[in-house]
């Protein structure tokens, strides 16, 4: 029998709040999207695992999907969806809405912590042919010992022949290394601070052990290496200094847990909020306003440079969309009365290590997508803070289409930090937040996120785009 509720208890519903965990709230046929979306991910970030291959990815959806290269195009209208590419490292994409003059913009980032190969990296230690690299982006480096290991990139010839290079994602292809020393003798090792546990030239990987056999060549197994390079793609020693190898986790997408409700890979910080925007902007029809999907480089050391988004990018395209359009309306116009979300991952709180979240004021995994005000660190330094008017306004959508939300903090108060793109969009004058799933793990090379929150957020950005 169903005992009656209090005066209080009722007033308490009413007035409490109680986010439960959104699995609780999917029927059946939901549930089935969220797992069916999960696949769709799963294939897209196992083969854009570098921030080219992501945007070579984002860019051949986009095409099958009838946008066009914003740089062959004299005049655009509403309907009609264009993209640019800038440098094969960002992406901009919009499908122009009925109202022109206003921009629903959602940008995520397509770079995830790795480790890049030095400019003069080959050489030959003890019998093995080895590869410097160069740490990129927040790493804990210890991370990246005994964890195998795929190259990607390019590389230009002396000729100026541009070469890709991928190996070591197929299972029959070779993978690459970083052997960490053995506990017997890692006495002194196991003294240092954690930072320094395994160091940044330490991270040195093994590529070969075939000596040639010829007296005169004095380095044999470098040989070796220089060799095989040189037969297969044609590159010299000296061709390494034009060429952007980076070394990124071979492992596969999986599932994780007895009822595969979450899933790990490496490069979900940020691929995860990339796919579901995508998604959310492939599926658009007939927006009311223009809604535009920026897919930036860089983010994990800053967002500066070229292609990353404390560049020009987006005012750049801003300026060939208000000429296409025709619009009479300037840039700054234009970017200051449109609306934004950064569209990041944030910390899932993990039940190993509590202590460094305010229980109160964090995201949980499987309760929906994480709408955070501001991060920066500190005293809110380096972030944006959103608006009161701005947050009512995103609850107002998220309320609308009933999806689950929650909301918190990265962490606890001065105990670290983090930043996104959020206040280099917000420099224009635009709305901003940010918002994505929460997730465990962060930048180490098997990265969780609980499937339920991808589906929220990808749910999100499709509201939040038609808005
Ligand atoms: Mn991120
Ligand atoms: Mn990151």
């Amino acid at each position: 029998m169903e005992e009656k509720k209090s005066p209080n208890e009722k007033l308490q519903e009413k007035f409490s709040l109680d986010k439960k965990s959104s699995w609780l709230s999917f029927d059946a046929a939901e549930k089935k999207k969220v797992f069916a979306f999960a696949e769709g991910y799963k294939k897209f970030i196992g083969i854009s695992k570098t921030e080219r291959l992501c945007i070579a990815n984002v860019i051949k959806e986009l095409i099958k999907d009838g946008f066009k290269d914003i740089d062959k195009l004299t005049k655009v209208d509403s309907g009609d969806k264009i993209y640019k590419n800038v440098k094969d490292k960002a992406v901009l994409a919009a499908v122009i809405g009925r109202n022109m003059k206003k921009w629903q913009l959602i940008g995520s980032h397509v770079d995830s912590p790795r480790l890049d190969l030095k400019p003069l990296p080959v050489y030959e230690d003890s019998g093995l042919g080895m590869i410097k690299t160069h740490y990129y982006g927040g790493v804990k480096k210890y991370h990246w010992v005994n964890t195998p290991l795929a190259l990607h990139g390019v590389a230009f010839t002396k000729e100026g022949k541009k070469v890709f290079v991928s190996i070591g994602e197929k299972d029959d292809e070779p993978k690459f290394i970083i052997p960490d020393l053995l506990p017997h003798l890692a006495k002194n090792q196991m003294e240092r601070k954690a930072p320094k546990i395994v160091e940044g030239e330490e991270l040195n990987i093994l590529v070969a052990n075939i000596p040639v056999d010829d007296d005169k060549i004095k380095e044999q197994v470098k040989f070796t290496v220089l060799k095989y390079l040189y037969e297969t793609y044609g590159l010299i020693e000296e061709d390494f200094a034009c060429a952007e190898l980076e070394l990124v986790p071979a492992n596969r997408p999986m599932d994780i847990g007895f009822d595969k409700s979450l899933l790990a890979a490496y490069g979900q910080d940020d691929k995860v909020c990339v796919y579901a925007s995508l998604k959310a902007l492939l599926e658009l029809k007939n927006p009311k306003n223009t809604a535009v999907g920026m897919f930036v480089d860089k983010e994990e050391i800053g967002s500066m440079g070229d292609t990353g988004a404390a560049s020009l990018i987006l005012q750049n395209f801003a300026h060939d969309y208000v000429c296409l359009t025709r619009l009479s309306l300037g840039v700054n116009q234009l970017l200051e009365v449109s609306n934004a979300v950064s569209a990041d991952v944030t910390a899932g709180m993990n039940p190993n290590y509590k202590d460094v979240h305010d229980s109160s004021n964090a995201s949980y995994l499987g309760k929906g997508v994480s709408i955070e005000k501001y991060g920066g660190g500190g005293g809110k330094y380096s972030t944006h803070d959103a608006s009161a008017e701005y947050m009512a306004y995103i609850r107002g959508i998220l309320d609308k289409e009933k999806i689950s939300w929650q909301t918190g903090e990265l962490g606890k108060i001065d105990i670290g930090g983090g930043g996104t793109i959020a206040m280099f969009l917000s420099k224009y004058g635009m709305n901003c937040l940010d918002a994505g799933p929460c997730i465990l793990g962060m930048h180490s090379p098997c990265e969780v996120v609980s499937k339920a929150d991808v589906y929220s957020a990808y749910l999100f950005y499709k509201a939040f785009f038609n808005e």
